[in-house]
């Protein structure tokens, strides 16, 4: 009946899905757990008509104008570039950190001396890694490198992830670099746009397509059984030839037979408030103060006339299993070492391809899964 089934209805499974029946006019089938398509970027207009993220801001930015021609084929955009504020001894000021953050904490003479430094050493432009910044021996530039290490990094990433900054993988910081440079921004990339009517809709119109069924409020392991001596696949009790694409916790596929993988969670909470505005960015990070990471306020990056606003405050956790939303993989290098482990059984199986944040266990922003699924579309399921 069908020719391929996927796992999970986010970017991953939804481009594959998109190109199945466009492209090679095939049959799909997408199994997803939840109510809802559109996996972690699903969001809704709440009751003052503010679209919201479900499950957290969700700002899109590329440097691939392949993987942004591509998503324009399903909607309009609007222009919108990024801006976060960090809540530092009382004072909000730009993230990542850059020049203007300098001199809104430090005294005039000590900013002059700090830049005039820095622009000895770096490009006027550069993009440093706080852990790179903190192995300077120049005294001004370490003072200057411990300050934002301990005033921006260390506390957000204890919050975030439980660990030191130093614990977790290089590239969970550097995303977050500091900025030789008087940009405000929060990314630098070519295209910075929010899609027009949301993301729901841009997932709506990806699978709207009557070679895409969709099986909802489906937990896989309901239709699909996997045997692990033979490596096959059964879906509804019937053998399944086709192609599987799963997009969901690679742990979980394999009945967790190595050990959980750990991932981050979070708690919501929303927040309706009887005021036009709350804050003056769309998100102010609080690395040092209360027990929430950051506030979004919705209105900033979807501008709508009403009274009220809507914010959003993050509480990280760790995960859960069976009870928790798993939001982030944790980089260690030992977590990476078993996921290798439950990679190396999904190559038994012919027709198992892995695909998205969770099934390869990496930390893709959306441009990165679209890119990562237009490829793996290509090369794998064509
Ligand atoms: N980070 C930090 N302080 C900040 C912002 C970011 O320490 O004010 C670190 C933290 O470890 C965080 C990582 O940089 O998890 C990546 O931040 P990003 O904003 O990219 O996280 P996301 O939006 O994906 O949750």
């Amino acid at each position: 009946m069908f020719d391929y089934i996927i796992i999970g209805s986010g970017f991953a499974g939804s481009v594959i899905a998109e190109r199945i029946a466009n492209v090679l006019n095939k049959k799909v089938l997408i199994i997803e757990k939840r109510n809802h398509i559109g996996g972690n970027c699903y969001d809704y207009k709440d009751e003052n008509h503010i679209i919201v993220h479900k499950y957290g801001p969700h700002l899109f930015h590329t440097d691939y104008k392949d993987v942004f021609d591509y998503l324009s084929n399903f909607t309009e955009w609007q222009v919108y570039q990024h801006k976060v504020l960090a809540f530092i001894d009382g004072k909000k000021v730009p993230i990542p950190f850059n020049f203007n953050s300098i001199r809104e904490v430090f005294p005039k003479t000590l900013a002059d001396r700090l830049e005039r430094k820095l622009l000895e050493k770096y490009q006027y432009g550069s993009k440093v890694p706080i852990l790179e910044l903190k192995k300077t021996d120049d005294e001004d530039l370490k003072f200057w490198a411990d300050f934002i290490y301990e005033k921006v990094f260390k506390n957000y990433t204890a919050k975030q992830w439980g660990l030191k900054p130093e614990e977790i993988d290089p590239e969970v910081t550097s995303r977050v670099p500091v900025y030789i440079s008087r940009d405000n921004r929060y990314f630098t990339d070519k295209y910075q746009v929010i899609p027009k009517d949301g993301y729901t809709k841009i997932f709506e119109r990806m699978l709207s397509h009557p070679y895409i069924k969709i099986m909802l409020n489906t937990d896989f392991k309901e239709v699909i059984k996997i045997d692990f001596e033979n490596n096959k696949i059964f879906f509804m009790e019937h053998e399944f030839k086709g192609k599987l694409i799963f997009t969901g916790m690679i742990d979980e596929l394999f009945d967790f037979k190595y050990g959980y993988l750990p991932y981050r969670s979070l708690n919501l909470k929303f927040e309706t408030l009887d005021k036009e505005y709350y804050q003056e960015a769309p998100v102010v990070n609080y690395p040092n103060d209360y027990d929430f990471t950051r506030i979004t306020e919705f209105k900033h990056i979807h501008p709508v006339e009403t009274k009220k606003t809507t914010i959003l405050k993050e509480y990280p956790k760790s995960y859960q299993p069976d009870k928790d939303i798993p939001y982030y993989p944790v980089f260690t290098k030992e977590n990476r070492e078993l996921y290798n482990k439950y990679k190396e059984e999904a190559e038994k199986f012919e027709n198992l391809i892995l695909v998205g944040r969770l099934a390869e266990y990496r930390y893709y922003d959306m441009d990165d899964v679209v890119k990562r699924a237009l490829e793996v579309f290509e090369e794998r399921v064509r």
